[in-house]
Parts: C-alpha cells; sequence; structure tokens
C-alpha cells in the first residue's frame, strides 16, 4: 500500500516534513499527487505571474521527485471542494494507506481539509497534516496569559526564544522510495484563467534556483543588508520571496547557514543577517495573525473600529494609481516595476500601499486584489498583513496619523532619481502634475479616521 503525498505549498524534497513522513511508510512506495484548482484560484485573486511561476516550480519538482521514484498525477478541479473528493477518489483508487500534506491556514483551506479528513476516515485511510510553511508553529508562540501576540516586537522575542531553544531540524537525506508502476502526469504551462504569464522569463522557478539565489544573497548582499533592504535603487534584498510564497525554499533552508555561521541565538549575529532573520519572523507573524484571527481570511480589518472609516469611491484615482499615472514618480515607478517584473521592493509596497490608502484614501481591499493579480510572489497572509499595516487598520500597523509623504520618501531612499529613472519611461524629474495635494489629502485621511474613531467610541 503506498503513501499519497498531496502537494500543495510546499514544492520542494529539503525540509518537507510530509514527504520525510510519507517516505518512512511501510511499504516504502509514494504517490505524489498535485490537485490545480483555478476555480478557487480565482476566487482568491491569484493572477497568472503566481500561477505560472507555482506550475513551472512544480515541473521542476516532479523531476527531482522522479529521482526518488515517486510519480506526480496532476488533476485539474475547479473548486476546493472538488479538491476534496480527487484526493479520496486518487488515494481509494491506489489503495493508499494514508494521505500526507503540509498545513495550510487559510479558512477555505481548513474547511477543505476537513472534509478530505471526514471522506478519508470513512474509507478507513489516515490523514496527516505537517507543519511546513514556518519555522515555528503558531501554537507554539503565545503569551504568558496563554493568548497570542498582537504586536510585532513582543512575538519576535518569544519567537526567538523557541528558535534558541528548539533549534531547527537535522537536513535529512533521502533515499529513493520503491518503484511503482504508474505513469507522471504532465504539469500544464496553463490554466483556464491563467494563461501563461510573459514576464516568467525574468524568473527561474524551482528550488535549485531558490538556492542558487539564498547563496547568491549570503555570499555578499546579506552583509549590509541592515543597510540596503530600504534602498529600491539597490539591489540590497535577496528577492526570494517568489519560491518562499509557493514553497519551492522552506525558511529553515533559509536560516539554518545562519545558525551554522553565526550560531543559534539572532540577537548575536551581525546587523545584516540579524536584520534579515527578523523580516523572516515578519513573515511568520503574518501567518501566525491569519492562524488566530479568522477576520483576517474573511477581508476583514484587524481593528474593527475601521471598519467605520468613509473610504472614498474614486475610479479614475484608483485606475491612475494602477497604471502608474498618478504624476508622483516613486509611486508610478513602483507601479510599473510591479506590472513588468511581477515584483516590488518593499520600501516600494509600502509607499504605494500608503499613497493608495492615505493620498486616495482608497480601500485598502482594492490594493490589496490588484498586488494579489500581478505579484509574482503573492502570499496572502504577507500581502494581507502588509496591506493592513499600509491602511493603519492592522494588527501592529502604522499609526493613521503617521502618513509617508511620498516625495520625502524618495529623497532618502532613492537620492540620485536611479529607480524612478529605471522605472519611469521618459522621466525627469517634477515634470509631471500629481493628480493630488499630498498636503490636503493628508490632512484628509487624518480627518477620516478621526471621524471613525469618534463613530466608534
Ligand atoms: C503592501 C504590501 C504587500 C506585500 N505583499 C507581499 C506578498 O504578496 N508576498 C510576499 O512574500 N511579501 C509581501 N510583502 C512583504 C515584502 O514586501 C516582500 O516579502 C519583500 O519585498 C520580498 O522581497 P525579498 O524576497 O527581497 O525580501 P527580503 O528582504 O530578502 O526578505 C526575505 C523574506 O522575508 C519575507 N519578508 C520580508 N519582508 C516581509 C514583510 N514585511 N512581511 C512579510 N514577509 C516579509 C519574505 O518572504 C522575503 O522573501 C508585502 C509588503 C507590503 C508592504
Amino acid at each position: 500500500m503506498p503513501e499519497l503525498l498531496w502537494i500543495r505549498n510546499d514544492l520542494r524534497i529539503a525540509d518537507n516534513p510530509a514527504l520525510t513522513m510519507a517516505l518512512q511508510g511501510t511499504d516504502r512506495s509514494v504517490i505524489g499527487l498535485f490537485v490545480c484548482t483555478p476555480g478557487a484560484w480565482k476566487q482568491d485573486d491569484w493572477g497568472s505571474p503566481r500561477v505560472t511561476f507555482l506550475l513551472e516550480s512544480l515541473r521542476e519538482y516532479q523531476s527531482s521527485l522522479r529521482k526518488l521514484n515517486i510519480p506526480l498525477l496532476v488533476r485539474i478541479v475547479d473548486s476546493h471542494a472538488d479538491a476534496a473528493r480527487v484526493v479520496q477518489d486518487v488515494a481509494s483508487l491506489h489503495s493508499c494507506s494514508s494521505v500526507h500534506a503540509g498545513l495550510e491556514f487559510g479558512l477555505h483551506e481548513q474547511a477543505r481539509d476537513q472534509e478530505v479528513a471526514t471522506r478519508l476516515a470513512d474509507v478507513g485511510i489516515a490523514f496527516h497534516l505537517h507543519h511546513d510553511q514556518m519555522v515555528i508553529p503558531p501554537e507554539n508562540v503565545l503569551t504568558k496569559t496563554g493568548t497570542s501576540f498582537k504586536v510585532f516586537t513582543p512575538f519576535r522575542n518569544a519567537w526567538n526564544k523557541q528558535f534558541i531553544g528548539s533549534g531547527l531540524p537535522p537536513v535529512v537525506e533521502h533515499t529513493p522510495a520503491d518503484p511503482l508502476d504508474i505513469a507522471s502526469d504532465p504539469v500544464p504551462s496553463e490554466l483556464d484563467g491563467f494563461p501563461a504569464w510573459a514576464g516568467m522569463s525574468r524568473w527561474n522557478p524551482g528550488h535549485h534556483a531558490a538556492l542558487r539565489q539564498l547563496n547568491r544573497f549570503l555570499s555578499n548582499p546579506i552583509g549590509s543588508y541592515h543597510v540596503d533592504r530600504n534602498r529600491p535603487d539597490i539591489d540590497g534584498s535577496s528577492s526570494l520571496s517568489p519560491w518562499l510564497a509557493v514553497g519551492a525554499i522552506s525558511p529553515i533552508s533559509c536560516l539554518r547557514p545562519l545558525v551554522q555561521e553565526h550560531g543559534p541565538d539572532p540577537q548575536h549575529w551581525p546587523a545584516g543577517p540579524g536584520t534579515w532573520q527578523s523580516e523572516l519572523v515578519w513573515r511568520e507573524f503574518y501567518r501566525y495573525v491569519m492562524h488566530h484571527n479568522p477576520r483576517v481570511s474573511m477581508r476583514m480589518p484587524m481593528q474593527e473600529w475601521t471598519e467605520q472609516l468613509q473610504w472614498r469611491k474614486d475610479d479614475d484615482g484608483f485606475a491612475a494609481w494602477c497604471e502608474g499615472r498618478t504624476g508622483i514618480d516613486i509611486v508610478d515607478a513602483g507601479m510599473h516595476q510591479l506590472l513588468e517584473t511581477g515584483w516590488m521592493h518593499n520600501r516600494m509596497r509600502m509607499i504605494t500601499a500608503m499613497f493608495l490608502t492615505k493620498n486616495l484614501l482608497i480601500d485598502w481591499r482594492h490594493g490589496e486584489r490588484f498586488f494579489a493579480r500581478h505579484l509574482v510572489d503573492y502570499d496572502f497572509p504577507s500581502n494581507n498583513g502588509g496591506w493592513q499595516w499600509a491602511a493603519s487598520t492592522g494588527t501592529d500597523a502604522a499609526p493613521y496619523f503617521r502618513i509617508f509623504n511620498p516625495e520625502r520618501q524618495a529623497v532618502l531612499f532613492d537620492p540620485d532619481h536611479e529607480y524612478r529613472q529605471r522605472w519611469n519611461p521618459g522621466f525627469s524629474p517634477m515634470t509631471t502634475p500629481p493628480i493630488v495635494n499630498l498636503v490636503e489629502t493628508r490632512r484628509r485621511a487624518i480627518e477620516a479616521f478621526k471621524q471613525a474613531r469618534t463613530v466608534t467610541s
């Protein structure tokens, strides 16, 4: 009886507990299964960049699985409910003894897994979920009173304690499974509603490319990451987000070389590696917030009082933002980078998101959705967390009265106009009239937030 490895957000051999456990089954044979659910992905606002990167990474993973004698079956259905049925059908058809998968945090995904568990129990097949997206499972990091943390810094302190105390799991060497007489399915290049993305030529999918990217970053840029990470004109961050988003690399694989080089306590690491570790903890934090607060998956603001905010309906302003035509050259450059590459520098994500939610006073959920459709690294918890931070609606967000002035940000973080020149066609400083007055719209946003506060107090 083979084990079934249901692959979801974990397209890698290394640091993959579901794979490790599947390979330890009594019969030593494993079947891989990936279920494409374009209908559910559409509902979740995924776009072609993310889906193309995922499918290409899956193709690379298929060849790694082949070396372990694991055939990969690919099924295309519409919804999560269809996926639950398919998993049971495949497991029953091949008389699998159990199904292994990585744990996912979204409400819809959890409902799907609940249904799979029931269906499999009905036919006597075990279902095992393994933590594989986070370094530390969210239920292991709690306050002294057993509640969840709401603010990043105390979360990180508690997280670091766990990190130092438990250490990282050892590297597992896999021996190939016993071969099965089952043919692998081809991985599609595109799906209904998700045409292959032309921007993919800029990105190399799969785990091996992720490792190359990691090694390049660790070999040098990480040393000055604490300084360079804020500069969109410098290639100073790892750009690993697309691979982390589809699980082509685990955060554990990212941190292990740093623990080996600098020891177990990140507080004693040099500034560059220490700051980078902290960013990976932000990634953990937003998953943690999502796990402990179902509101997040329902696209509700974490700060309930902000539900009273009177967001503006401004189709022209939104279109100008989406297309990089706001006349604020730093904002437009960020949007052009996104549209052309599927990626945007973190500082630029903050600037563009704050401009939309404060200067245009447009509901953050519109921006969140636009990013989801265009980002190659789209990751629901990080995107939601970033947007709620910028909109001042999040659990640990920018205070509503601290509003970036994008022109000031440009002077600080793009001092030589390099970034703006690179991404704005025909750029020359300050030649286009901005669609809004930054001072007046800042005042308007603060008033709107104050008003919402008054309504709820
Ligand atoms: C409005 C907004 C939307 C965002 N949407 C996404 C998204 O859809 N997907 C996504 O992966 N990140 C998102 N981020 C977080 C961050 O901008 C990106 O992770 C980062 O820019 C990716 O570049 P990098 O890989 O070079 O990061 P590095 O600086 O090298 O950091 C390493 C890794 O840490 C994680 N990370 C870094 N910063 C953050 C952060 N602030 N929050 C959460 N994780 C972080 C990422 O996985 C990143 O790859 C968003 C931020 C904002 C403000």
